[in-house]
């Protein structure tokens, strides 16, 4: 049995020194958890990214189908008009007098005229169908490109999470060899509470007489008792205070 202080005194030395290691570790756990946290919204802005571009292909391809659709009408149209043409120049011939033949034959040419107006609105619409699909084409193109270009980045995306995890997975592990089976579970439980009240760091370094954490001045005896190596909390913040080793 040596002298009470001396023991003590480097035990807690020790102590110091283990919270210092395990601070460093969860301070690396921490931010990997924050990027981990991080990644997923990335490639999620990648994709509604992506999906904003899909939108004029969508718009064009409603397009298309409005423009077939009118197509379809007017040739239908036309067909029956056509029908009407021929059923009238099939009247002409059971006509008797001038006068009604002359009326109906007009009347023919004026539906004849009717139609061929009809016939180059159709041919207008075939040539809207035809620059709508070569849009169409192109558009999916420039998509095909940029989809690419997003798998691309969501795969480096996912290998930048796999490796993170990897990296977590082995501070957890190195967290573990940090704590020695002797460490008092209190001081153990101090370091997590104040952890968890303070954000993340529950123990920090002596500067120029202040404690780093909040950056009040430390009271002399507080410095004092610091120097002979205690184990103390700041009095603002309850932060665990070290006095850095000079080089
Ligand atoms: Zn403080």
């Amino acid at each position: 049995m040596g002298p009470p202080l001396k023991p003590r005194k480097i035990f807690i030395m020790k102590e110091i020194e283990i919270l210092k290691q395990l601070q460093k570790i969860d301070s690396q756990i921490f931010q990997i958890k924050q990027s981990l946290e991080d990644k997923p919204k990335k490639i999620s802005i990648l994709e509604q990214e992506f999906e904003k571009l899909t939108g004029s292909l969508k718009s064009l391809e409603a397009d298309y189908k409005k423009v077939q659709m009118e197509h379809k009408e007017k040739d239908l149209e036309l067909q029956t008009k056509e029908a009407s043409v021929n059923k009238h120049k099939g009247q002409l011939s059971q006509i008797k007098t001038n006068k009604e033949y002359n009326a109906l034959q007009l009347e023919i040419e004026k539906m004849k005229a009717d139609n061929s107006l009809l016939e180059e609105q159709i041919i207008m619409l075939l040539d809207k169908i035809d620059s709508i699909k070569s849009s169409i084409t192109k558009e999916k193109e420039v998509l095909a490109a940029e989809e690419k270009k997003l798998n691309s980045a969501k795969a480096a995306v996912e290998s930048e999470i796999n490796d993170l995890q990897d990296s977590l997975n082995k501070l957890k592990l190195q967290r573990k060899t940090v704590i020695p089976a002797d460490l008092k579970p209190e001081v153990l439980d101090l370091y997590e509470r104040i952890r968890e009240n303070r954000g993340e760091i529950a123990i920090v370094p002596v500067q120029d007489g202040s404690c780093s954490g909040c950056f009040m001045n430390l009271r002399a005896q507080v410095l004092n008792d610091l120097s002979m190596g205690k184990l103390l909390t700041c009095d603002t913040c309850s932060r665990i205070l070290y006095v850095e080793s000079e080089k």
